[in-house]
């Protein structure tokens, strides 16, 4: 169970990026040290007791979780970025938003075959950009063991298209 503490530390924000759309903005949640600690602490929770041999984290707020969850379970970080960012070669997943397209890459060398990787975001929602980074994690031969967010809406669909993936999900708040 989280505290009243961390789940008051994300501030919702009415009508971002448009109307009817309730943002949470988990700015508010990474400033406050206390609450910051604590939603890493859960993160890490159910992976102490499990091999987890590299945390991947989605560009960018992934990162944010995601380096903090790493240096908690002592693994290193992959990096799912958007295009254009990664100075070497790499595999790209392609996934569909609302209006057009985005991708995501990884580094070639970035996971080992076989590893044992924990996928890292802020938030999920439709589970669009979970499936991409889901998908180059196994194009790199490695294997996915779970998918930790911060905050899950689970009626958007995300997380259940997870699952279907044989992917066991971790969530704090939704
Ligand atoms: P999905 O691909 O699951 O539909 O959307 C999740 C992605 O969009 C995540 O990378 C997440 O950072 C971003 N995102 C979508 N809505 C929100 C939101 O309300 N708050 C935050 N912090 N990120 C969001």
């Amino acid at each position: 169970m989280i505290s009243d503490y961390l789940k008051n530390s994300v501030t919702r924000v009415p009508d971002y990026p448009k109307a009817g759309i309730q943002f949470r903005d988990i700015t508010s949640l990474v400033a406050d040290g206390r609450a910051f600690a604590e939603a890493v602490t859960a993160l890490a929770e159910p992976y102490l007791s499990q091999a987890v041999d590299k945390v991947v984290g989605i560009e960018a707020r992934g990162f944010v979780f995601g380096a903090a969850l790493a240096r908690e379970l002592g693994v290193g970080l992959a990096l799912a970025r958007k295009p254009g960012k990664l100075p070497r070669a790499t595999c790209r997943e392609t996934y569909t938003l609302e209006y057009g397209e985005d991708a995501l890459h990884m580094h070639l060398d970035a996971l080992e075959p076989e590893s044992r990787v924990l996928l890292v975001d802020d938030l999920i929602a439709t589970g669009g950009t979970a499936l991409a980074a889901l998908r180059l994690v196994r194009q790199l031969g490695a294997s996915p063991i779970g998918a930790a967010f911060v905050i899950a809406l689970p009626e958007l669909g995300g997380l259940a298209a997870l699952q279907r993936q044989r992917v066991a999900t971790h969530h704090l708040m939704e």
